[in-house]
């Protein structure tokens, strides 16, 4: 394949449950360094479309390729994580009873999920990318506090840390500002845009003024398939766009 290498490339994918295609034919192309917001009215496949990049489920037909060759929908999930690709979930999932530090570090030990072994052990690599990651997520100034003591934003940027502490090239992010306070959604906004200097993002959201702070390519998914794809102005002005959202 002569694909540039960390494109993340949907070809033709077909998702059916129980002969309804949730996914139609639907093909996407992310550049490697793009940030990509998703929107589309519930039920266009948002979800199974993540589903499908990080092996969850798997398509009917068609192929996802990944850094040049790799056709995900051959793979397991374990696999496509481990080949770089990091999502985050609408939920924000962190060690509550973790200061905001020890969560980091816990993502940088890949020690997830077996907190009764841990052990003090963190290396000063760690604690360099650490304070890199906390300046990233903006909690410097909180990096001793425990976790559940967070407000709810703040837990999403801290899960977002923990992602970004395994190195991710993709990084899927599903409706990450709902549930901020506004200012809490304009920060977030901004967080995004730095990390996609180094990362490529592809961002599920609903929130219409979030993802004009993003300034970044929209596609619009509706019953499965790609409606439009552009600017936010120019997708929301196309008339197959506000029909789909007003409801069929
Ligand atoms: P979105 O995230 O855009 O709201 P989804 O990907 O969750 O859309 O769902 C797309 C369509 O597929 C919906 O009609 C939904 O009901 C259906 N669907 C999703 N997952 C399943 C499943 N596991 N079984 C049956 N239908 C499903």
């Amino acid at each position: 394949s002569d694909l540039p290498s960390s494109v993340l490339y949907l070809d033709g994918i077909t998702v059916s449950f129980d002969g309804f295609k949730a996914l139609n034919n639907l093909s996407l192309y992310i550049e490697p360094g793009e940030m990509r917001a998703i929107i589309g009215p519930n039920g266009a496949g948002k979800t199974t479309m993540m589903d499908v990049i990080t092996g969850k489920t798997k398509p009917d037909s068609g192929e996802v390729f990944f850094d040049g060759a790799v056709d995900l929908a051959k793979l397991d999930e374990a696999d496509i994580a481990q080949l770089g690709i990091g999502r985050k979930f609408q939920k924000p999932t962190v060690f509550e009873n973790q200061t905001v530090a020890d969560n980091l570090q816990l993502a940088l030990s890949g020690v997830r999920g077996v907190l009764e072994t841990f052990l003090w052990s963190a290396s000063a690599r760690d604690k360099t990318r650490i304070d890199e990651l906390l300046e990233i997520i903006r909690l410097t100034h909180l990096r001793d506090r425990m976790a559940n003591s967070l407000s709810h934003g703040q837990k999403q940027w801290l899960e977002i840390g923990m992602l970004l502490a395994q190195n991710p090239k993709v990084l899927l992010v599903d409706e990450p500002v709902a549930g901020m306070t506004d200012s809490e959604t304009v920060e977030t906004a901004r967080l995004l845009r730095e990390i996609a200097e180094n990362h490529s993002v592809i961002v599920v959201e609903h929130d219409m003024s979030f993802v004009r702070d993003l300034d970044v390519k929209v596609t619009v998914l509706a019953e499965g398939s790609v409606l439009a794809e552009g600017s936010l102005d120019s997708v929301s002005a196309d008339e197959r766009v506000i029909e789909s959202y007003l409801g069929r």
